[in-house]
């Protein structure tokens, strides 16, 4: 089994190298990963600009690993277009967790759902990081057991998973879509300027059953997603 790896942390992230390194005892794995941070770049795409990548700075106990000058979607593109025998695309693992409402503006969900507009499949992996960072020890078992749940799926379809902490078990989940506070903080630099700083923070308690349902009980969120943003109900009304 080829599987390609990509991120929106970079190529230097703790979090992609814990990803190598458990896909690598289930394929071939190749890394490519943009060569700085693109957290929050959600589905942006490299147009104006060639796009390059180079060996990786860091090694990569788990075989070939490149950074390239682009974005997360970028990275799957480049990657797959260079690996076509690709047979999954893993993003992450995102230090920092990826629910609900979040899932529009992630680079590491648009990494995933890059390989499904190519007719891969796509799966994003992400976790909080707490005070003391992230203890992938601990995640190693359920990150395996996930993978070799869902690295034998065929075609294009999408999964965003979620691991708490200390995971005490496995959920198939929905998004939870229930409404949030993107909200504005104002600050001030080290110059005496004006900045902001934008934060979410969740208005309504999670839905039983939802990503965020999930991980507020300790429990590895799994949510199928589907790329049709229809609104089939409205749709079916004006017909
Ligand atoms: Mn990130």
């Amino acid at each position: 089994m080829r599987i390609l790896i990509s991120n929106d942390d970079g190529i230097y992230a703790p979090g992609i190298q814990a990803l190598a390194e458990i896909a690598a005892e289930l394929g071939d794995v190749t890394v490519m990963a943009p060569d700085v941070e693109q957290s929050s770049m959600g589905h942006a795409v490299t147009h104006s600009r060639p796009l390059g990548y180079k060996k990786s700075p860091v090694e990569f106990k788990s075989g070939e690993a490149y950074r390239v000058n682009g974005t997360p979607a970028d990275c799957v593109a480049l990657g797959t277009h260079l690996h076509a025998d690709t047979d999954v695309v893993l993003s992450g693992i995102n230090m920092g967790p990826n629910l609900g409402n979040s899932i529009w503006h992630s680079g590491t969900l648009a990494a995933a759902r890059q390989a499904v507009l190519l007719g891969f499949p796509g799966i994003a992996l992400s976790t909080p990081v707490g005070k003391d960072g992230v203890d992938f020890a601990k995640l190693r078992p359920f990150v395996k057991e996930c993978l070799e749940m869902l690295l034998p799926v065929k075609g294009p379809h999408l999964f965003n998973i979620n691991f708490p902490p200390e995971p005490k078990g496995i959920r198939w989940t929905s998004q939870s879509v229930r409404l949030y506070d993107g909200t504005i903080i104002p600050g001030l630099d080290p110059m005496g300027r004006k900045h902001y700083w934008f934060t979410v923070t969740p208005l309504e308690p999670a839905e039983e059953g939802t990503d965020r349902w999930a991980m507020e009980n300790g429990l590895v969120s799994i949510t199928p997603l589907q790329l049709d943003l229809t609104d089939h109900r409205y749709l079916s009304a004006q017909l």
